[in-house]
């Protein structure tokens, strides 16, 4: 049965033109289901009764089970989602003053096997369906208690949403720019191009693709500024070097909503932290206008690696600000509910398929 939530409006007009249904009925339904974050065809009042009957015996609204939902003592909020056959995908919510950021998976598991992950460590079990990975904004709106109409409504509770939770979501290209288009969409979710941003370790051909057909904010995970360290933190690294990479992103900056590329960079204690690295990424993005996050290291279990001391991140950072870069440092949030990313999923199901490197051979 076709679950609303895979669709986005041309989708749906599309399976209401089967239905004999006229494109303003998709709309209509269209903002019932995310706008209202309404699953119950009976509840559409300004839908003709004919089709709210046909839609209830013909349609479903369906998204991931709620497995567990954590609140951290800093407002972080953790969900984990059931995707089915043991698969379980993580959703945060991120509130701040003025915005709220919620972090969205796209695959179940993630094949990329970053060294400092933990995602990664649990081996790749599938691309997330579109009504998966919209399912979890859906689901994410009502949890918090968005309803239409509210206080909470106008001042948008969930404003930004990135693609960097679990897997890579370039590797999900199609899915994930339908989900995306639905964000943007004002019949649904209204985000701004800029308040929504993908997040990828570097899959070039498809930041092209990204540009031409959907251009939102992009995320990099740079995490090295040389081939030699990032092909062993990063190993898509050795398919798309970064000489590579720098140029999709000044590609990408022809037709972004937004002006620089963000560059996330996790440090980890002895590995990537030291002076020389900071002046080599200075060096390696002089051509490409960025900000810079820097992410203090999660530890994770049999995580080979540390967290980088206050006091070097401080000093890298000072380094980058140097040059004339802006940097912002992630707080860790939310280590009460869950510590690393992807390690809620990972108590669910441990897929780990691959050798633990040692800190030794990164
Ligand atoms: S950091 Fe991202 S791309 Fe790399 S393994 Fe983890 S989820 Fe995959």
């Amino acid at each position: 049965m076709p679950n609303l939530l895979d669709y986005d409006l041309a989708g749906l007009v599309g399976w209401f033109a089967e239905l004999g249904e006229k494109p303003f009925r998709a709309r209509q339904v269209m903002r019932w289901v995310h706008r209202e974050g309404c699953d119950d065809f009976g509840a559409m009042t300004d839908v003709a009764k004919s089709l709210r009957v046909k839609l209830g015996e013909q349609a479903e609204i369906r998204a991931p089970a709620l497995l567990r939902d954590d609140v951290s003592g800093d407002g972080t909020r953790k969900w984990l989602f059931d995707v089915g056959d043991g698969n379980a995908v993580e959703t945060v919510f991120i509130p701040e003053s003025g915005r709220g950021t919620l972090c969205v998976s796209s695959q179940a598991g993630c094949a990329l096997d970053c060294a400092f992950c933990a995602t990664g460590k649990q081996g790749f079990s599938r691309n997330l369906e579109v009504g998966e990975i919209l399912g979890q904004l859906w689901l994410a709106n009502r949890l918090l208690g968005v309803a239409a109409g509210t206080e909470e409504d106008n001042g948008r509770v969930v404003s930004n949403v990135v693609m960097m939770g679990m897997g890579e979501p370039l590797a999900n290209f199609d899915n994930v720019v339908t989900a995306l288009r639905v964000m943007l969409d004002d019949h649904a979710y209204g985000l701004s191009r800029r308040r929504v941003t993908v997040s990828t370790a570097g899959v070039v051909p498809a930041i092209d693709r990204l540009r031409d057909e959907c251009p939102v904010a992009l995320a990099v995970s740079l995490h090295a500024p040389d081939d030699a360290l990032r092909d062993r933190l990063v190993p898509l690294n050795r398919k798309y070097p970064l000489r590579g990479l720098m140029a999709a992103c000044r590609r990408y900056l022809e037709r972004a909503p937004r002006d620089f590329v963000t560059f996330e960079y996790v440090m980890i204690d002895g590995v990537n932290d030291g002076d020389g690295h900071a002046r080599a990424l200075i060096a390696l993005t002089r051509d490409v206008p960025c900000k810079f996050n820097l992410i203090p290291f999660n530890p994770f279990p049999h995580s080979a690696f540390a967290r980088s001391p206050v006091e070097r991140v401080r000093r890298f950072a000072g380094i980058l600000l140097d040059s004339g870069i802006i940097v912002t440092t992630r707080r860790t949030r939310g280590d009460d509910v869950a510590a690393a990313c992807g390690q809620l999923a990972g108590q669910v199901r441990d897929r780990t398929r691959r050798t633990l490197q040692t800190m030794e051979e990164v």
